[in-house]
């Protein structure tokens, strides 16, 4: 996969792509990295890639020229057309159903704002997706497009070893993942659910199944209506969701 990002602060994302998870994958040739500083696409003297607000108004605007040169130097003629994703508040939530769609892309192109803004014509003639990291307002897109870099990064095909699998993931199956213990049996006075030393792999599974089911009953009930669940599961939901209302009724 070719990710590129273009960013007015490079350098932020030095650390980031020459690190861990990713720092792997590029060694291993899976994903390669190209971060493009796209003041060096300003058509101006000053190198000037922002403007005041036709209208007036406060906060500057990024312009359209130098965004749309980089995003159109860097799409090679003859090539699969990348996904060019802008940063923005405004955009769709990102979620891992999103992360699990752009990892089957070969070329993803990241757009970072800054300031105020962007002027609308990116958003309206250029890119392909908007994504929002969430409901607050960061100063760039540059940490914004890490996490999103990462989170599909880590899901491509030879990137993670089995020890780190992503299959069971919270959210990749739907649900929170079940809760994970490991030696000491015994601290201070907690130990471990007995199950998971009984040597017995289906119990183990099962489990680890209610577990995470619950889970996800008592802090995302959100997710139970989408997640792919058995008429058996269903019913035993609603049978821990009755209970649990009766022991806590408020
Ligand atoms: N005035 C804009 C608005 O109200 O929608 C916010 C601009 S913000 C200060 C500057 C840049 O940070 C945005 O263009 C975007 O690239 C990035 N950014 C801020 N919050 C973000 C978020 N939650 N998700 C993705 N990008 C974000």
């Amino acid at each position: 996969m070719q990710i590129d990002v273009l960013t007015l602060f490079p350098a932020m994302f030095d650390g980031v792509f020459g690190s861990s998870i990713l720092g792997k994958a590029r060694d291993k040739g899976i994903v390669s990295f190209k971060t493009v500083n796209f003041r060096e696409y300003a058509n101006n003297k000053h190198n000037t890639v922002d403007d005041y607000p036709f209208g007036g108004g406060g906060g500057m605007v990024l312009k359209p020229e130098p965004i749309f040169a980089a995003v159109e130097d860097l799409t090679s003629a003859g090539q699969v057309r990348p996904r060019v994703i802008l940063m923005c508040p405004q955009g769709e939530t990102f979620t891992q159903r999103k992360a699990e769609e752009l990892a089957g892309e070969q070329h993803l192109m990241f757009v970072c704002g800054h300031y105020e803004g962007y002027d609308e014509r990116i958003r309206e003639h250029l890119i392909t997706d908007e994504l929002s990291i969430g409901d607050y307002v960061l100063t760039g897109g540059e940490l914004p497009a890490m996490v999103v870099i990462d989170s599909v990064v880590r899901l491509l095909p030879g990137v993670l070893g089995n020890e780190q699998s992503a299959v069971t993931d919270s959210f990749s199956t739907g649900l929170l993942e079940y809760p994970h213990y490991t030696r000491p049996a015994q601290f201070r006075e907690w130990s471990i659910p007995d199950v998971l030393v009984s040597g017995h792999h289906e119990n183990i599974a099962k489990w680890r199944r209610e577990q995470s089911l619950l889970r996800t009953l008592r802090r995302r009930p959100d997710l139970l209506e989408n997640a792919d669940l058995t008429p058996k599961e269903r019913e035993w939901l609603d049978r821990m969701r009755r209970q649990e209302s009766a022991e806590d009724p408020g």
